[in-house]
């Protein structure tokens, strides 16, 4: 049996309310629209990725934590979403036990790590995990486990601070438990033209990280915001509205610079 490789992008950024879960859903989505075998992982205890997939509460019998503790498999704690192609293990809020129980184990930081190198995880060509807003040991799990990070970052005055200190936390993860992190890209999300400010930000951050960042923007876009209370992705909700059509954008780049990489 042929394992294919797989390619783990973690999603984060300690702020909440940044884009992370909304960029997880929509990048997934468009992701297995074009065929790629595909794994969301909730790590973030409010379950935004499971619920704005349409997975119940009820429904989640087996969740990240059981994965992360090591008593379920990948495999065995996916669903299957109503995106072909698209599977998640979802969030409980069990979730919240996991540092205090975990601390003491040696391998705390590698549990996702070690979940994801099997075969049957090894089957999904991406796997994205979705972060919690802090730099927890969830976080931390999510950032040893992956081969890359994508982090977005919400076109406002603070952007620039917040990303100091996170790109800060991606050296150390590098200097620690993964010294082959890299940087997949830094997509600016909710974007507003009419905004000089937001305007501003575009252009400091590009300033500052060059070719890191995507050169697609993330509008801001209400049909985005309404999707996840119908339980869908934008991209099924409303494929024309700006922003479905700004995440397969993404998408796009996302995999040219995979392929980049892989050519390397
Ligand atoms: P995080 O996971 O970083 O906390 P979310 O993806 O949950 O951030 O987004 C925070 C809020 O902003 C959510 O209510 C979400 O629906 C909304 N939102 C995210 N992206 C957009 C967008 N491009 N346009 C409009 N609303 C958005
Ligand atoms: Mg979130």
């Amino acid at each position: 049996m042929t394992v294919e490789k797989n390619r783990i992008i973690t999603i984060a950024n300690q702020k909440g309310g940044v884009g992370k879960t909304t960029t997880a859903i929509n990048l997934a989505t468009a992701l297995a629209a074009i065929g790629e075998r595909v794994l969301i992982v909730d790590l973030d205890p409010q379950g935004n990725a499971s619920t704005g997939l349409g997975i119940d509460r009820r429904d989640r019998k087996f969740s990240s934590y059981d994965v992360l503790v090591g008593s379920r498999s990948v495999a065995e704690a996916a669903i299957e979403t109503a995106v072909p192609n698209l599977a998640i293990v979802p969030s409980t809020l069990d979730l919240l036990g996991f540092e205090m129980e975990i601390a003491q184990q040696a391998d705390r930081v590698f549990r996702l790590k070690k979940a994801l190198a099997t075969d049957d995880a090894r089957r999904f060509t991406y796997v994205l995990v979705d972060c919690p807003p802090s730099f927890n040991l969830l976080t931390m799990n999510a950032m040893a486990a992956a081969h890359s990070v994508l982090v977005p970052l919400q076109c406002e005055f603070f952007a620039l601070e917040g990303l100091s200190q996170l790109l800060e936390t991606i050296s150390q993860v590098r200097q620690t438990v993964n010294p082959s992190l890299d940087i997949q890209g830094i997509v600016l999300t909710m974007f507003d033209a009419r905004n000089n400010l937001a305007q501003q930000v575009v252009s400091d951050v590009r300033t500052h990280l060059g070719e890191k960042v995507y050169t697609t923007l993330i509008p801001r876009n209400v049909r985005v915001s309404e999707a996840p209370s119908y339980g869908k992705p934008a991209i099924l909700y409303d494929l024309k509205c700006a922003g479905s059509q700004a995440y397969l954008q993404l998408a796009s780049e996302v995999i040219q610079r995979e392929r980049q990489r892989k050519a390397a």
